[in-house]
């Protein structure tokens, strides 16, 4: 992270809520981050004003400073765009499934063949490698030494199966595949060095004759801010269902996967980092945002603090229950919270046939709660602190100002000892003894 960055998240106040200027300053930061990454301006311009609304907006959390309360916005965001959840590969319900790949020359996308069915392969698959780039000498040969490293078939062209022809090559390698039950097929195709009507149009009738289930978009990540126009050019001339970053082994930052990923709205499934076979895993948006911005120290912070808060929220209850501390207001607390289960309730009412249990759930709650409150109520602040004080006349005394009956005040005296006790004991790292149940 730059050190201004940094800097700029030092000089935030430490706790409250954002101020504009605050946020400006930040995401002034950022910005500049996110440029040093490489991520088209375009792009950083869509995101930092994202950033901002969301910033300044009500949607803060508690536990964190304001500079900490900017940088989890930020890495959500990237989260986001990057595709948030990681998206899986589609299978065909009839086999085999088509994946094509696509890229300009030396993206890497014979490399990525082999990688893809090897990982398939160990995944219980059975792929099969399909030459359909025919427009280098060697990339036949090529794609056949690979799919020998993964311990794969590779379909070439001979005579009789469609020399000269990709589109012909790929059909006839489906029909073959079905023939001779595999379940996937890769389809290597020509790239160029740049952008090129000729290739586009031989790998869009590709996609046209054999309607892959993925089209995989192969990109360099190195390419820094030529990715935007590079993955333009290829969702117009072919399109693709998802993009994979190679040569993120590189000392790119990323910032093409930022780019990419927002301008074509496809999400990157892959990565691939390195020249070997299983120099390949799956794409994980979260460690790429925290590359992007180089932020792994400062979310390792942010969940610190995060932690410490929750912590610190559940120590102060258990220190009440483990010193005594704990009241019958804490207790009347304590059921009052339980009216903010609303959607506890609304999930229940969901199930079918759940209506009659949800009114049920709602009288006994609201039945109970005002109950609880009504004998709370009539107690003395001292009784309240100290149940111990309540004698056979206190109780008769508080059971006629609340209107409740002396039953009902021993009931609810017992059940809060109860859970007093059993929540000191849980405090003190014991196992608790629930009568006529033994240890839980
Ligand atoms: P294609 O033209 O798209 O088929 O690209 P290739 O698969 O032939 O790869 C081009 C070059 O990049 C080869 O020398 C590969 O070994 C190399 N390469 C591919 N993927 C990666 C990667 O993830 N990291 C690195 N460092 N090199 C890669
Ligand atoms: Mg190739």
């Amino acid at each position: 992270l730059s050190d201004r960055l940094t800097e700029s998240l030092k000089n935030l106040r430490t706790k409250g809520k954002l101020s504009a200027s605050d946020v400006d300053g930040t995401v002034r930061e950022i910005r500049r981050a996110l440029l040093e990454a490489d991520v088209s301006l375009d792009v950083v311009k869509k995101f930092t004003a994202a950033v901002r609304e969301r910033a300044l907006s009500d949607d803060v959390n508690r536990a964190l400073n304001p500079a900490q309360q900017v940088v989890q916005i930020v890495n959500e965001e990237l989260i986001e765009i990057l595709g948030g959840q990681q998206r899986r590969l589609e299978f065909a319900k009839n086999p085999p499934t088509v994946i094509m790949l696509a890229g300009l020359q030396g993206a890497g996308k014979t490399t990525l063949a082999g990688k893809l069915a090897k990982w398939l392969k160990k995944d219980g698959h059975t792929p099969m490698l399909v030459a359909a780039d025919l427009q280098r000498p060697n990339a036949v040969t090529q794609l056949q030494v690979v799919g020998e490293q993964a311990g794969v078939t590779t379909y070439a062209p001979e005579p009789g199966n469609g020399v000269g022809d990709p589109v012909k090559v790929a059909k006839n390698a489906i029909d073959e595949a079905r023939r001779r039950q595999f379940d996937t097929v890769i389809i290597d195709t020509a790239g160029r060095l740049g952008v090129d009507a000729e290739l586009m149009k031989q790998a869009a009738d590709i996609r046209k004759a054999t309607n892959p289930d993925e089209v995989l978009f192969v990109i360099d990540a190195m390419i820094g801010q030529d990715a935007v126009a590079t993955a333009k050019a290829f969702q117009d001339g072919v399109d693709f269902t998802g993009v994979v970053l190679s040569k993120l082994d590189g000392d790119a930052r990323g910032g093409a996967a930022l780019s990419v990923a927002s301008v074509t709205g496809r999400p990157i499934m892959f990565a691939s980092t390195g020249e070997g076979l299983d120099d390949f895993e799956p794409f994980y948006p979260d460690r790429m945002a925290s590359r992007i911005l180089d932020l792994g120290d400062i979310l390792t912070l942010i969940e610190q603090a995060q932690e410490a808060f929750d912590e610190e929220e559940a120590r102060q209850v258990a220190e009440k229950f483990a010193t005594d501390s704990f009241t019958l207001d804490d207790f009347l607390k304590q059921m009052q919270q339980l009216r903010n289960m609303g959607s506890i309730k609304k999930m229940i009412g969901m199930l079918p046939g759940a209506g009659a249990m949800r009114q049920q759930l709602d009288d006994f709650d609201e039945r109970e709660i005002v109950r609880t409150e009504a004998i709370i109520q009539s107690m003395t602040p001292a009784e309240r602190r100290t149940p111990k004080l309540l004698n056979g006349s206190r109780r008769l005394r508080i059971a006629k100002g609340s209107g409740m009956t002396v039953t009902d005040v021993n009931q609810l005296v017992t059940r809060f000892e109860q859970a007093a006790k059993m929540m000191k004991t849980v405090a003190k790292g014991g196992v608790p003894q629930v009568p006529g149940m033994g240890p839980i």
